[in-house]
């Protein structure tokens, strides 16, 4: 017989033999959860090769391998209680053995602890309780402590390190106060003592890190358009007409006070039940641009993801990711991802971009795709009726009109009175 064949031999009956020992039919002792426990880990699968190798030694020494087998077995029971408490998250920390959740993953932190020490105990006991002449299960046993604990040797071991480890540290407080530093100088200085830094206040993102992608996102908001910084208190109702309209009797100016409490309350209700998307249309200079990036800066602080660009931008974007250069794509990819993905896209003067087949199909995609995905978008533009007619597919236009909350913008160019005031 070859050694793998004797191999095979040895595996079955020690598979046997493990199971019997916490396996179901010694349930019902209200313990089970334990039992359970340790039974996970100790047929989790693996080579056997330490009971293996007892029972191979057994029979080299000519002794009886079925006699053995409680020895053997307790091998590999020691053997598991070390690997359950390796992975508990004070040592390793590991989420996985073999392929399966490690054991306090499935049966939490002290289950595991106590399914440990249950079968560090239980590896001795199955030497004790074996069939074994008495003085040969004293041996088997004294000898699996020498091998586990290392009798005398572990504490020496242990006391030499805690002493080396001692002296390292007031080596390295001497050197930080040599140069002038404070002793704690490389102890972890947290700057957020919420989150300890992770960034996760339990599974929620931390305060602090909300934060910062704020700040992230308005810098970036500043970036793309020079509004980044506008606020609804800035907005000025004086340079919109208060003369009514002869064909409406509607003023610009009450118009357009209308259209801004609607924009204040757009921002501040963002995310809700009765969010819209919105279409702002009218001429040049009345405020469209001003008041989408007010909106921006708004949801963008309250939290919500938002990508502000002009139509134009968005394109060329999408564009670049789509025939860019190689060190060019990566980039784009990126951010077309993020103009499909964001809470809040705004693309600011449709119409102004150079329009080709290539544009008109990247208009309905972003139309189409963010309104698939329930996430909301903003347009604003100068086109009359007929230009968007001219310019857009009837598919994009039965969407901008079916789909899309129009806000009409009335008055005089704004830049003009304004330098005409100036
Ligand atoms: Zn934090």
């Amino acid at each position: 017989m070859t050694f793998d064949e004797r191999y095979d031999g040895y595996l079955a009956q020690i598979e046997t033999a493990l199971a019997g020992y916490f396996g179901e039919g010694r349930r019902g002792f209200g313990f089970d959860g334990l039992l359970r426990a340790m039974d996970y880990s100790l047929m989790a699968g693996g080579k056997r090769i330490r009971p293996v190798l007892v029972l191979e030694f057994c029979r080299v020494c000519g002794g009886d391998t079925r006699a053995a087998l409680p020895v053997a077995c307790a091998a590999e029971m020691l053997h598991t209680y070390s690997l359950i408490h390796d992975d508990l998250p004070c040592m390793d920390n590991d989420d996985l053995r073999r392929g399966k959740p490690t054991n306090h993953k499935v049966f939490g932190e002290c289950t595991a602890v106590l399914a440990g020490d249950a079968l560090q105990a239980e590896a001795f006991g199955t030497i004790l309780r074996s069939g074994l002449p008495p003085l040969r299960r004293a041996r088997c046993a004294e000898a699996l402590a020498d091998a586990a604990g290392k009798g005398g040797d572990l504490y020496a071991a242990v006391s030499s390190a805690r002493d080396k480890n001692l002296r390292l540290q007031e080596e390295l407080r001497g050197e930080l106060r040599r140069v002038g530093l404070p002793e704690d100088w490389l102890d972890a200085q947290y700057l957020c003592d919420k989150c300890l830094d992770t960034g996760y206040d339990g599974d929620r993102l931390c305060e602090c890190l909300l934060a910062r992608y704020r700040e992230e996102q308005r810098k970036s908001l500043s970036a793309l358009c020079r509004l980044g910084s506008s606020t609804f208190d800035e907005f000025d109702l004086d340079y919109y007409d208060s003369e009514p309209d002869p064909r409406t009797g509607v003023s610009p100016r009450e118009s357009m006070d209308v259209v801004y409490e609607y924009c204040v309350r757009y921002a501040e209700k963002f995310g809700g039940r009765h969010t819209k998307n919105l279409f702002m249309r009218g001429g040049t200079g009345l405020g469209k641009t001003f008041l989408a990036a007010c909106i921006a800066r708004t949801v963008s602080e309250r939290g919500f993801s938002v990508v502000y660009d002009t139509a134009a931008g968005l394109f060329s974007l999408m564009e670049r990711e789509k025939f860019g250069r190689a060190d060019d794509e990566e980039e784009a990819r990126g951010d077309v991802e993020r103009l499909f993905a964001c809470d809040l896209l705004i693309a600011d003067d449709l119409g102004t971009e150079l329009t080709t087949a290539f544009t008109v199909s990247a208009l309905y995609d972003i139309i189409n795709t963010r309104l698939a995905d329930g996430r909301w978008t903003i347009f604003t533009s100068n086109l009359s009726d007929e230009e968007l007619r001219a310019r857009y597919t009837p598919q994009i236009l039965s969407r901008l009109e079916g789909e899309y909350h129009v806000l009409p913008f009335y008055g005089r160019d704004i830049r003009l009175l304004r330098r005409d005031r100036e």
